[in-house]
């Protein structure tokens, strides 16, 4: 059965960067015994990602066990959830020291699972590992959105497909429009005991977006999407390392089998982290959207469980693939033309 998700009531909540009064509507008979019907998708089995509790207690046996990984709490939620940074590398100010930060929206959850797998292999001791921990310095944030992530959050999701995970934190803000005024406790905390403190050079941002965005007017469904800092006040060598970060990831991604990326159609708003960051501190960013979201009020953005392998498996290969490419000097001689004839995403969503 094809649902019809309050599509024409919500669409302004995605445009508002501040806090959002919800809506009170029902949704009367939208689920089956199996759950939601997605488009031929089975239905959402969101219990096998990592809760808050179990992703906490993860990073934790990893920190009693690994010599290589430090554990932080740099802050703590709306809800009161600690808010975790594992560090790797000697924090050498001769080394490159690079942000991977995961899910600001609630909803956008295998981007953290991939930064969970980088954390567990920067935790074993092959060659390829400490190479790139002598070379480079490590700062991976999963989930700065952890309440929206648990769904616990002070206005009502019963109007998203599955009802457990939403974009917004617990105020109901977005955190990715927040990067100026930092008025959340996330946002604020992570600007002044991770950026500020750390001074990364490089950030990976990653995201999902909708499961229906083509590769220009191919109508070939992408895997993900990547854009560079566009606000005009990035210095044009920051945007130009930017650029190179996302040729490492372009063509990591592309050499997989189900890799297909497109140039995100994204804003120059500074509010951005992609954006803000780039301005305010000199960090060469990378948005990297993928495909699909574990929960929306929008259906057609959501996406069933048969695709998080592959999805985790890209968000892997970007980060390690950047890892590579900072430890061995090789991001220098990255080739940015492709960002030329890439095309933009469209979208064929609702
Ligand atoms: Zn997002």
């Amino acid at each position: 059965m094809k649902k019809k998700l309050l599509t024409v009531a919500f669409s302004g909540v995605l445009l508002t960067s501040g806090a959002f009064i919800p809506t009170t509507t029902t949704l009367a008979g939208e689920s089956g015994p199996n759950g939601p019907d997605f488009n031929g998708h089975e239905t959402i089995k969101n219990e096998r990602l990592h809760s808050y509790e179990e992703m906490t207690d993860f990073l934790q046996k990893l920190d009693q066990r690994s010599e290589a990984l430090e554990l932080e709490v740099y802050g703590e939620s709306v809800k009161g959830r600690d808010l975790y940074l594992a560090k790797f590398g000697t924090m050498n100010k001769d080394n490159p020291t690079i942000l991977f930060l995961t899910q600001q929206h609630g909803n956008e959850t295998l981007t953290t699972e991939g930064a969970l797998q980088v954390i567990k292999y920067l935790t074993s001791n092959g060659h390829n590992v400490k190479e790139i921990l002598e070379n480079v310095n490590v700062l991976i944030a999963p989930r700065l959105n952890v309440d929206g992530a648990e769904g616990d959050v002070n206005f009502s999701l019963e109007d998203y497909v599955s009802g457990t995970h939403t974009r917004y934190n617990a105020n109901g803000v977005d955190l990715n429009r927040d990067h100026v005024d930092r008025k959340q406790p996330e946002t604020k905390a992570l600007h002044e005991n991770v950026l500020q403190k750390y001074k990364p050079d490089y950030m990976i941002d990653l995201h999902h977006q909708g499961t229906q965005v083509t590769l220009g007017d191919t109508g070939e469904q992408v895997s993900g999407s990547i854009l560079y800092p566009t606000n005009d006040k990035v210095d044009p060598e920051v945007r130009e390392q930017s650029k190179k970060l996302g040729s490492v990831v372009y063509d990591a991604v592309e050499a997989k089998g189900y890799g297909l990326l497109s140039k995100y159609p994204g804003g120059s708003a500074q509010t951005i982290s992609r954006n803000g960051l780039a301005a305010e501190y000199g960090i060469s960013t990378l948005l990297l959207e993928m495909r699909g979201m574990a929960d929306h009020y929008k259906d057609d953005y959501v996406l069933g469980q048969k695709s998080n392998s592959y999805l985790i498996q890209q968000a892997v290969t970007a980060m390690k693939a950047t890892l590579n490419a900072l430890a061995d000097g090789s991001i220098e001689s990255a080739d940015t033309s492709f960002w030329e004839t890439l095309p933009e995403s469209n979208y064929e969503g609702e």
